[in-house]
């Protein structure tokens, strides 16, 4: 049981790590640390768990809220704080980033640079302390305290005791010092920069400290307990390489194989690990094994790695393919419902338009594979949609891929656009400065994938169709009156009233078009709108000449579903349901040769939609 009463326990993490728990409680192997003293008290029992994710969430089990001191999982942190204060180049001028082999006490410098190996071997970490400025506080000490604190989300402050039995015993580690003095990599006076560096490394810490430091780590640099952000994200990425190659000294190499995930160990027995974009693991227990590491600290990363997939190479981690789905105007319309002389149009050419759903987060790899496929298949389409409302994320990087693959989509005779791009704005403002430095046109987009759909089928159409430009209907050119004899048409005619509507003017359920009449529209173009959630109109359906709108809700009895506007000058004809009571008495073979017409049209709307909800 954890002892904090946390109320996580019935989720399956928690019970995970319960069970590793339990399962490692017995493991007394290895030895606790002795050549500091005062680390020599610690009992061989304790033992905690604690993971914490990159949105916060806490798990703990065993002696998660018991102190210890940091030891050498400060080094990263030191090093980061270095980095951020003097910048990487100056910070490389004092230390190195190679993997040394070495136990974390070794007293050698690197053969040819007299550099020390890297930041997480005693040599590299006390020089890295070194280089840290006072900068507002009083003593270098209570900056990196602070910045400590920043990373646990809590005060720290330092265990005196094991300061001073560090401070007393710890000549090795002055042996390191005064050689990187001599070295000249150390600038400052020695048992200064050592005092400093036995104090961070007796930074008191919980288990559940260390697991949101590295799920800090984790999580880009911003605390995901408190929300701060603690260090930016170059910095991280610089921390998490060195923790990966060299956290774990001279075992750095096995581990990297078997648990995968970048890692620091404590002498105190304190283990981190770091899932990156995803978690923190912490285990505190203080026997370790020859190369000073925490043995069911490491046999616990060992299992979560395995039962978790965690390892940072295994293959379960790769990212999804960047084309969620790929699609053709034959297969997906646009809301838009069109006469059956264009729908014909579309069945037969609508494969030449190509739709391309992207997803996930777009790389540099994502951008090439993208540009891949689908220049693959350029010779024989004419239009192509890269749709990125699933797409969360996209590298700069593909500003010049996915532009060169507009360039090489048209030189090939075809025309491309992007739709839902715009929730992507700094993509979108790059790849706009980008064409136009290289006095490319602008990238046609669209806010939405139907939009774009729309546009695609209308292209379709002028290209396949004859171009003449749509004449006003006539009323036997109508889909309603399908199948109809001249006289029965003359007959409906009779009783209808022809309308004309300005482009713009909303305006059913107006004075103009009260709900008990239906139009034939036989010229222009209306959209039928539905008030948006978020403020505006969107978009339900199209009606194109042929087509009849509100025939329904005439029939039913019911309002119509949506506010249609007229997107052009729009000529209709109008039948009120009085004037179908009157042609039902007068032919009804007439009536219900116009009903089965609605009908047809109406089961190719519910098609639409059908077909829109499976997309
Ligand atoms: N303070 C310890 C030392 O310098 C830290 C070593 C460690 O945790 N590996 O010896």
């Amino acid at each position: 049981m954890n002892e904090t009463g946390n109320s996580r326990t019935s989720s399956p993490v928690q019970a995970l790590l319960e069970r590793l728990h339990e399962r490692h409680a017995g493991d007394l192997s290895g030895e606790v640390a002795s050549y500091i003293p005062e680390l020599a008290t610690s009992n061989p029992t304790w033992f905690g768990i604690s993971m914490v994710t990159a949105d916060g969430s806490v798990y703990e089990v065993g002696d998660t809220r018991r102190e210890f001191t940091i030891q050498s999982i400060s080094k990263p942190l030191t090093f980061a704080l270095a980095l951020e204060a003097i910048g990487e180049e100056e910070v490389r001028r004092h230390v190195d980033v190679e993997p040394s082999g070495e136990a974390f006490n070794s007293i050698t410098l690197q053969p040819g640079t007299g550099l020390p190996l890297n930041p997480m071997v005693n040599a590299g970490a006390i020089a890295t302390a070194s280089l840290i400025e006072p900068l507002g506080f009083e003593k270098p000490i209570d900056r990196i305290l602070h910045e400590y604190s920043q990373f646990a989300g809590r005060h720290l402050k330092v265990d005196e005791q094991v300061f001073r039995s560090e401070n007393e015993t710890g000549n090795r580690n002055r042996a390191i010092a005064y050689l990187l003095k001599n070295a000249g990599v150390i600038e400052r006076d020695v048992e200064e920069v050592v005092e400093t560096y036995f104090r961070q490394c007796s930074t008191l810490v919980t288990c559940r400290d260390l697991a949101t430091m590295a799920a800090t780590l984790a999580s880009t640099g911003v605390n995901p307990v408190t929300g701060e952000r603690v260090l930016r994200e170059d910095t991280v990425r610089d921390v998490l390489s060195v923790m990966a190659s060299c956290g774990m000294y001279d075992s750095a190499g096995d581990w990297l194989y078997t648990v995968g995930l970048p890692a620091k160990s404590g002498v105190a027995g304190g283990i981190i690990a770091v899932l990156p974009g995803q978690l923190g693991i912490a285990i505190y227990s203080p026997p370790l094994d020859v190369h000073g590491n925490s043995v069911r600290g490491i046999k616990v990363c060992e299992d979560l790695s395995d039962e978790l997939h965690l390892h940072v190479m295994s293959p379960a981690r790769r990212p999804p393919p960047p084309i969620r789905i790929e699609r053709t105007c034959h297969d997906s319309r646009s809301k838009r419902l069109r006469p059956p002389s264009e729908q014909a149009i579309l069945a037969e050419n609508g494969r030449r338009a190509k739709v391309l759903e992207l997803q996930g987060e777009l790389s540099f790899a994502a951008g090439e594979l993208v540009t891949g496929s689908a220049l693959h298949r350029a010779e024989h389409t004419d239009f192509a949609v890269l749709d990125f409302r699933a797409v969360r994320a996209i590298d700069l990087i593909d500003v010049p891929i996915l532009s060169h693959l507009i360039e090489s989509y048209e030189e090939a005779g075809g025309e491309i656009a992007f739709s839902d791009v715009d929730r992507h704005p700094l993509f979108l403002d790059e790849l706009t400065r980008y064409r136009e430095e290289e006095g490319l046109h602008p990238v046609r987009t669209f806010p939405d994938l139907d939009l774009a759909l729309e546009w695609c089928e209308q292209g379709l159409i002028e290209k396949f169709g004859d171009l003449e430009a749509d004449p006003e209907l006539s009323l036997a050119q109508h889909g309603a009156t399908l199948g109809m004899s001249i006289e029965e048409i003359e007959l409906l005619s009779s009783h209808l009233e022809h309308v004309i509507f300005e482009a713009g003017e909303l305006f059913y359920g107006t004075e103009m078009v009260p709900p008990e009449q239906m139009l034939l529209v036989t010229a222009g173009k209306i959209s039928l709108l539905a008030e948006a959630d978020v403020g505006g109109y969107q978009r339900l359906a199209t009606l194109s000449p042929g087509m009849t709108l509100g025939e329904v809700s005439m029939i039913a009895g019911t309002p119509l579903a949506g506010l249609p506007r007229a997107d052009t000058e729009v000529k209709a004809w109008i039948l009120t349901a009085g004037d179908l009571e009157v042609l039902r008495a007068r032919n009804p073979d007439l009536v219900v040769t116009l009903l089965e017409n609605l009908l047809r049209q109406v089961a190719q709307r519910v098609g639409q939609l059908r077909a829109e909800l499976m997309r």
